[in-house]
């Protein structure tokens, strides 16, 4: 099963996932064939309402699609800001981030620099992870999708008019 990573302005990129009930033999090939996909267009991370799934499923890789070492599957992830250990408070952080859905495009966005992590596993074991980061950001960016939220959704309002007046051209000269 090859799957297709929807594109904005898909409005189904916008639908609210529901949570994973029973890990299927159906949850587990979405899981495989969403890495699979992931690591085809060269990408760290992808959420199931990337491809048409509207369940809370992501795949992570920081390791990258060359190297394809520590693939995780995380269902039902849920993220808690945590405190930088040096100054005891929650951190900020400003990186640029790109998204399989919004393609040629990149932006600064804030995130958390740390974050606690609670998810199952595809065995349906609970999983606890602290996160920093690039690893905290690529959460918080998947997660953001189970909520139907894209990065560009965090960036300001001028940046988003450019972005948008682009995506409209593009599709006009498409037609
Ligand atoms: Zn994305």
């Amino acid at each position: 099963m090859e799957l297709e990573i929807l594109q904005y302005p898909d409005a189904r990129l916008k639908q609210k996932s529901a949570p994973v009930t029973e890990i299927t033999p159906e949850i587990r090939a979405l899981a495989e064939n969403m890495a699979k996909a992931m690591y085809e267009s060269d990408g760290i991370g992808l959420a199931a309402p990337q491809v048409g799934r509207f369940v809370r499923l992501i795949t992570v890789d920081l390791s990258g699609p060359s190297q394809r070492e520590a693939l995780k599957v995380y269902l039902n992830p849920v993220l808690e800001a945590l405190p930088d250990p040096e100054s005891g408070k929650p951190e900020g952080v400003e990186s640029e981030e790109g998204c399989l859905s919004v393609p040629d495009y990149r932006s600064n966005v804030k995130r958390h620099s740390r974050v606690l992590l609670k998810a199952l596993d595809l065995d349906g074991n609970p999983v606890e992870r602290e996160a920093a980061d690039l690893e905290a950001i690529c959460l918080q960016h998947e997660c953001d999708h189970l909520d139907g939220k894209l990065f560009i959704d965090r960036i300001s309002r001028l940046k988003r008019g450019l972005y948008d007046g682009k995506v409209k051209k593009r599709l006009k000269a498409a037609e």
